[in-house]
């Protein structure tokens, strides 16, 4: 699903963000990257669905060779990935719904395939009866929720999700990581980076530790702690 061999990430400002990278996440599997802050987790994200390209190494997700995807390409992939943020990126002037239904929108689905597709995956997310509300009139859990299904519409093979209970209280993470599982039950790929050492302790999943660049633990029903 997720594969990286020896890859480097150095910033144009000299920062080397990676030194080295080796990985592999198949299908399915349920994934937290976690480390310190400026350890490289978001860089490691962000190179799997091109948002920045990598320095050296190769990295395949989902079949493709992402580095050497053309311009034209890289919808494509971004097809096959669901993107989830901290700070959620819903388009302010537009309800849940058209929220939602733009991601189908822009991959150009047939229209009663979004009419049919939107209401299912608001449901799936528990926000059914919200269709209509804009963002700002929304909890943070909530508007999380929307950021999730708009990631989901597409069904896309992985998700990976950049610190997504960041923003939120104790009880809306847990009710938003239970939402991350289901998801996962149903066959989705998940990486997500996070901070939050209570969610890791408990969910003994995978954890990949990445410090100053490099993977130094990657353990199967792991814990947070990466003091070693
Ligand atoms: P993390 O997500 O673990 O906090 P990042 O991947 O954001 O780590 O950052 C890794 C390192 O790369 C840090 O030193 C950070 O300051 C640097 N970095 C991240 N993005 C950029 C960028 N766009 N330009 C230059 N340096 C960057
Ligand atoms: P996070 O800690 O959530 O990974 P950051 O606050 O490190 O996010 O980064 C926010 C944005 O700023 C990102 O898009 C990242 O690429 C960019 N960035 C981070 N560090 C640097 C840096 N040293 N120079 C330039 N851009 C950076």
């Amino acid at each position: 699903m997720i594969e990286m061999f020896n890859v480097w990430k150095t910033y144009p400002n000299g920062v080397y963000a990676l030194r080295g990278i080796n990985i592999k996440i198949d299908k399915g599997e349920f994934v937290y990257v976690v480390g310190p802050s400026g350890a490289g987790k978001s860089t490691f994200i962000k190179l799997m669905y091109r948002e920045e390209r990598l320095t050296k190494g190769k990295i395949f997700v989902n079949g493709f060779n992402v580095e050497r995807l053309k311009e034209r390409q890289i919808p494509q992939l971004r097809r096959n990935i669901g993107v989830i943020f901290q700070d959620y990126r819903l388009l302010p002037n537009l309800n849940v719904y058209e929220n939602v239904s733009f991601a189908m929108e822009v991959i150009e689905a047939p229209k009663k395939t979004i009419k049919k597709r939107v209401p299912e995956v608001l449901e799936l997310v528990g926000l059914k009866d919200k269709m209509a509300a804009l963002p700002n009139q929304l909890s943070g859990g909530e508007q999380q929720r929307v950021a999730i299904a708009r990631a989901l519409v597409n069904n896309p093979a992985v998700i990976i999700a950049d610190e997504p209970t960041g923003n939120l209280d104790p009880e809306t993470s847990w009710e938003i990581m239970e939402l991350f599982e289901k998801i996962n039950f149903r066959g989705t790929t998940i990486v997500m980076a996070t901070h939050n050492k209570e969610i890791v302790d408990t969910m003994k999943k995978r954890v990949i530790v990445i410090k100053d660049g490099k993977v130094t633990r990657d353990e199967y029903r792991g814990g947070y702690s990466y003091e070693d």
